[in-house]
């Protein structure tokens, strides 16, 4: 079978993923889908996001959102009163449940205890900050607007308006960073207590100002070595301070993980509205078209459609809705392979008992001898929870996680006899 029979949201309701694809200026690192000079397209983006909002909450009957979660892009440089807007339609469209995280992604730059405040009053309930690092010289390269002071300020502007959830990004594994400034980094966020901390490794990404420096020669390549001493430095240290490193590049005080991410985590349902959004629902996985003028075209075609409930997603459906892009139908045997690998990323781990009740055959079943093959390599490990066996990456699966995931993806899950197809 491709795709499941409804577009049933799954028990626990769905998260919501908005995209914002507005910078002020574009870091030197990133590729994301992102556009610098673009901002006065901004209030008819705002009021476009709203129509496909709508349209979305009426094609799926308005189901529970759990989490929110406004990404970019830089969502920071709309107004409280642009994002109050958003969440009414929000709460219009769909049933936005009473305890639902709202996070809001800003850039420090942005952030004063009156914009905080306003966010705050619209229903913006976590906040995450990319500081990436507190070293001056980092910064530049990085291209980022904001400086180590700035970085503090904020924190403290969104604490005095009230943010008891604050995320900070960093980064490690730069170009020219030593393991002494990772280090004062960790310790200067620390000082600041966040309640959860995100450390990616740069990837170079092809077509970025920082890919092009290294390739010719400006910049050195960075140190892959000196990164997996920087990931090690950082369990050491946050570990150390009462984070718990709960996924691969994820830490958090007791009680604050990210649920919208979470959802992602455990391959459950989300939406994602605005330009190169993504959507895992119903049994398919969508995009919207990356370029935020089409999109807005695309919105505007759409809401001349009185849209209806729906009560089958189906790949005609998906693919007659202007702003889709692109539909793959998720088949069993991928949806394993997903389930897995992103369970893995988890401290948790994967469920044994909870994959075999939710694809009705047992992971080293679906994957023959692949468990036992990483087993052997110290990649993961078995460990007991209260609800029965766990797999888990064990330190060095951590480190090599991308190693893990490819063989699992390499591997297509054996077909259980009577299993669906
Ligand atoms: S602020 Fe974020 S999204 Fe915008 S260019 Fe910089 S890294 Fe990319």
């Amino acid at each position: 079978m491709v795709g499941s029979d409804t577009m049933e949201a799954g028990a626990g309701g769905i998260a919501l993923y908005l995209h914002i694809p507005f910078c002020q200026t574009k870091c030197s690192y990133c590729d994301f889908n992102t556009y610098a000079g673009i901002n006065d397209l901004i209030p008819g983006f705002v009021r476009a996001l709203c129509g496909e909002i709508a349209q979305w909450g009426r094609l799926l009957g308005g189901p529970e959102v759990e989490t929110v979660f406004f990404g970019g892009g830089t969502p920071s440089l709309l107004s409280p009163e642009q994002l109050a807007l958003v969440m009414d339609t929000i709460r219009g469209s769909f049933r936005l449940s009473p305890g639902a995280e709202v996070t809001t992604e800003a850039n420090p730059e942005d952030v004063t205890r009156e914009r905080m405040a306003g966010f705050l009053a619209c229903g913006v309930n976590r906040v995450s900050m990319g500081v990436q690092t507190l070293d001056r010289g980092l910064l530049k390269v990085l291209g980022r607007r904001h400086t180590v002071e700035r970085a503090g300020e904020a924190m403290k502007a969104a604490r005095a308006a009230g943010f008891t959830s604050i995320n900070l990004d960093l980064m490690y594994g730069l170009s020219l960073q030593t393991l002494d400034q990772w280090r004062a980094t960790l310790q200067g966020v620390l000082a600041l207590r966040p309640e959860h901390l995100s450390a990616y490794c740069l990837t170079l990404e092809e077509g970025t100002a920082l890919h092009r420096w290294v390739r010719r020669g400006s910049l050195p390549e960075p140190d892959e070595d000196l990164a997996a001493d920087m990931y090690n430095l950082a369990e050491d240290v946050l570990g150390q301070t009462g984070y718990r490193h709960y996924e691969i590049s994820n830490w958090t005080l007791p009680g604050q993980e990210c649920r919208h991410n979470l959802v992602y985590w455990r391959n459950g349902p989300y939406l994602g509205v605005g330009p190169g959004a993504h959507s895992h629902l119903g049994g398919y996985r969508f995009a919207t078209g990356l370029s935020p003028h089409e999109h807005l075209r695309n919105v505007a075609a759409w809401e001349t459609r009185r849209q209806t409930r729906e009560s089958i997603l189906s790949e005609p459906l998906l693919k007659s809705i202007p702003t889709v892009a692109e539909v793959e139908a998720i088949d069993r045997r991928l949806e394993m392979a997903e389930t897995a690998m992103l369970a893995l990323r988890l401290d948790e781990g994967l469920d044994l008992g909870a994959f075999e009740d939710r694809f009705g055959q047992a992971a080293d079943d679906a994957f023959p001898g692949v468990f036992a093959e990483m087993r052997e390599a110290g990649l993961v490990d078995i460990t007991e929870s209260l609800d029965g066996p766990c797999c888990v990456l064990t330190p060095r699966g951590r480190l090599l996680s991308n190693e893990v995931f490819q063989r699992l993806l390499s591997v297509r899950p054996r077909q259980a006899v009577g299993g669906r197809g």
